[in-house]
């Protein structure tokens, strides 16, 4: 599967974290981050991890234009909703994506908890099969 994480500044500690818990399911997929989140994934972890740019420079496009592929299978998008950021437009466009593609996304911890137990389950198996399927 293919996975994204992006986490605000005040959420990289909770994005370290928690990949390194899970560092053992992480590794059996592939992983893609924006770019202070993703280097900050791997020096704590040692994970491979493909970095866009970073987010306030338009990884958080990149990321969405992965999804608009319909290329992306979960995202984990560690939001912080305390601080007003430069993107928000940017941050905004990649969820309305999720939606479109009806991609799996956590923006907090709790939920991508969830889903990433449910991902080493099987219960994101689905998505090998919609990746395939193309939008109007
Ligand atoms: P960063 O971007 O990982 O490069 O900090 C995240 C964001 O703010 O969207």
């Amino acid at each position: 599967m293919n996975i994204a994480l992006i986490a605000h500044d005040k959420k990289k500690d909770d994005i370290i974290r928690f990949s390194t818990a899970y560092k053992q399911i992480f590794s059996k997929h592939t992983l893609f981050a924006t770019g202070t989140t993703g280097k900050k994934i791997m020096d704590a972890t040692g994970l491979q991890v493909h970095r866009f740019q970073s987010g306030p420079y338009g990884g958080d496009q990149e990321i969405g234009a992965l999804i608009a592929k319909n290329e992306m299978d979960l995202i984990i998008f560690l939001r912080d909703p305390l601080t007003a950021q430069p993107h928000e437009p940017d941050v905004s466009a990649l969820l309305r994506l999720c939606d479109v593609y009806s991609v799996p996304l956590a923006t907090n911890l709790g939920t991508a908890e969830v889903l990433i137990r449910g991902l080493e389950k099987g219960d994101l198996d689905w998505r090998k099969v919609a990746r395939g399927e193309k939008k109007e």
